[in-house]
């Protein structure tokens, strides 16, 4: 399909939704894409060939599902809001390729869509209410996806792919680095969407590792130490886990595992690596 009239033109944008007479549902995370640049940058980063079979997350009225569908040799498009399907219909007839699935992502069994030991990469521009689940669940979950690239609200993304000892570096950041490689692949302001977002965006990828950057004995255990170490940012690493009742620490036994990796007693989680607190973890987990 020509450039000129595929939904990235917001003229072709407006004129969908006024035939259909189409409301924005605020609690699906509805902002659609209206610049063909963004577009581009997204599938450029996703590095999509014929040879790839797509799921997009969250097809709205097809706008980024039209770029995939020239571009990957099979897209599954999963929308959760029943009112855009016969949107979707409309904007994606020329497109054989195409399968829409109305269903709830987080619901959604993606290897039994796309059928038994195929993989894929995941292209979207996320809702952002559920950004985290999304990709946790995606990383988590064992999904056979070989790369996540995704628009998302701008300091998530930050988040995703900070380094230890910057303020934004969390449990976010050493879960999602657990899992993939982090690629920030470019910035969106708010006029790139219609209505517009309040917020920044950015499109990241994620690339899952063949396997973990560490070993560690007990993985959930790490993570929970983890998520302990930030519950209170001003607070010591000891602190923050001896406060922790389900990890069932005491002071001593902390400030012996820290000693042994030679580190300061008043030393704080967001200065530790993922390599530290897999060590952290094994020594503590038992
Ligand atoms: N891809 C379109 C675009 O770029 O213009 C729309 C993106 S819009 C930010 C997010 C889309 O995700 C909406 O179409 C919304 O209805 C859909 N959505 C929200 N929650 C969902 C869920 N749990 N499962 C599947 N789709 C969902």
């Amino acid at each position: 399909m020509d450039d000129m009239n595929k939904l990235s033109n917001p003229q072709v944008t407006i004129q969908t939704i006024q035939k259909y007479n189409f409301h924005f549902q605020k609690k699906f995370g509805q902002n659609f894409l209206i610049d063909d640049h963004v577009i581009r940058k997204i599938l450029a980063a996703a590095q999509i060939t014929e040879k790839d079979t797509v799921v997009e997350i969250g097809p709205g009225i097809g706008t980024l599902t039209q770029y995939l569908a020239e571009a990957a040799g099979k897209v599954y498009a999963v929308e959760i809001d029943r009112q855009l399907l016969p949107i979707l219909e409309d904007t994606l007839q020329e497109y054989e390729n195409v399968t829409v699935v109305n269903q709830d992502i987080l619901k959604c069994n993606i290897s039994d869509m796309i059928g038994e030991g195929k993989t894929c990469k995941i292209v979207a521009n996320l809702p952002y209410y559920i950004t985290t689940p999304i990709i946790m669940g995606l990383l988590e979950g064992g999904v056979p996806a070989e790369s996540i690239t995704v628009m998302i609200q701008k300091e998530v993304a930050e988040r995703m792919a900070a380094a230890p000892g910057t303020k934004i570096y969390g449990a976010l950041s050493l879960a999602v680095q657990y899992y993939a490689e982090t690629y920030l692949a470019a910035n969106v302001p708010p006029n790139c969407f219609m209505p517009r977002p309040a917020v920044g965006s950015a499109v990241i990828r994620l690339t899952r590792r063949e396997a973990p950057p560490v070993e560690v004995r007990d993985e959930k255990y790490m993570f929970r130490l983890i998520r302990a170490s930030f519950n209170e940012r001003r607070k010591t690493l000891v602190n923050s886990l001896r406060n922790e009742p389900s990890l069932g620490l005491d002071r001593e036994k902390i400030e012996a595992a820290l000693s042994e990796m030679g580190l300061s007693a008043t030393v704080r989680g967001e200065t530790l690596n993922l390599e530290q607190f897999a060590r952290l973890s094994d020594l503590l987990s038992f």
